[in-house]
């Protein structure tokens, strides 16, 4: 169904007269036949890319949705071990999910077997529609509080924003929340593949989960850090990221840093670490010389670490405003 057919059926579907009068029954059964039939367009191929062992990478060129690229703006990981492969996060729409399930068919040729969300953010956790179509029963693991959030306001949300942003490209795509809780320091063992979780707090969300294939001396880090694209912080914290890049180093030593936004490699933490570091120091700076929001802003920019980034940093100009300001604030409660 096209867009202008789409319109038409709603616009139908209001003349049939006042929905309140037709009978409950009728009603839920005429939204769902909407709801199965109304559907964004397929998503195009994006391949997958080997980056070690086992670990296959779909990697996504733009960092933010737009209707053009329906929503792909984040990476999908597969880890393959003896028992079939494992899902690191699943992209922004049931459509994006179907295009890595055609990639893995014909690449892998494995079912997919479990699905790991690093946080509750849709870019990566809305595809799960299109997995649990496709491999009954399959579990989906994520943070405790990561499970809460998608099972409550944040799932709903991220859907609806989603549609927004690439022009309902995404519709069709339901809320799939994951299903079990892991924590810190529990290990996932897949035959001779060990993928174990890493979490320290809040840093990019409260609940997030690093995931480290062990063999592979390779960690996906989801949001917590990002390789030249500017993070949303509106649920994070500076401090709490920094912390993070830390104890990833030392309990983690991996060579490739797998991030949810950019290019894998060995420099993805330090790269952000300096970014958050030109952010957050020069916040705090500012707030010990009792000045106000606007000139901390002035000492970020003209910090080296966030000058020499801020060229190549997808999404700097549009957000760095807002960040500044959410850094000014935690740097602020920090000093009290
Ligand atoms: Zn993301």
């Amino acid at each position: 169904m096209n867009r202008r057919q789409f319109l038409r059926s709603t616009a139908a579907l209001s003349t049939l007269g006042a929905v309140e009068f037709l009978p409950w029954h009728t009603v839920s059964a005429l939204a769902s036949e909407v709801g199965d039939f109304v559907r964004g367009p397929a998503v195009k191929d994006h391949p997958l890319q080997q980056l070690s062992k086992h670990v296959w990478m779909i990697y996504s060129p733009d960092g933010f949705p737009t209707p053009e690229n329906q929503g792909m703006m984040c990476n999908l990981t597969f880890v393959d071990t003896p028992k079939g492969l494992v899902a690191v996060d699943t992209g922004a729409s049931v459509q994006i999910g179907e295009m890595a399930i055609r990639q893995i068919r014909q690449v892998l040729k494995k079912p997919v077997i479990a699905i790991i969300n690093t946080h509750y953010h849709g870019d990566h956790f809305l595809g799960n529609h299109a997995f649990v179509d496709a491999y009954k029963d399959i579990p989906i693991y994520a943070h405790a509080g990561t499970i809460q959030q998608i099972q409550g306001m944040e799932g709903n949300l991220w859907r609806t924003l989603m549609e927004q942003w690439t022009n309902q490209a995404t519709m069709g795509t339901r809320v799939v929340p994951p299903t079990i809780a892991v924590d810190h320091g529990q290990e996932l063992k897949f035959g001779d593949v060990t993928l174990r979780m890493h979490h320290y707090g809040k840093a990019h969300t409260p609940s997030d989960i690093c995931v480290e294939v062990v063999e592979d001396k390779l960690t996906c880090i989801g949001d917590v850090a990002m390789d030249r694209r500017i993070a949303n912080m509106d649920d994070g914290s500076y401090a709490g990221s920094l912390k993070a890049y830390d104890a990833l180093e030392k309990n983690a030593a991996s060579t490739i840093w797998l991030p949810g936004h950019g290019h894998p490699g060995a420099g993805v933490l330090a790269w952000n670490r300096g970014l958050f570091q030109g952010i957050y120091e020069s916040c705090l700076k500012a707030i010990e010389a009792g000045e106000a929001m606007a000139a901390a802003k002035v000492r970020v920019l003209a910090d080296e670490r966030v000058r020499s980034r801020a060229k190549d940093t997808k999404g700097f100009d549009n957000n760095i405003g807002k960040y500044v300001s959410l850094a000014y604030l935690e740097a602020e409660a920090a000093a009290f």
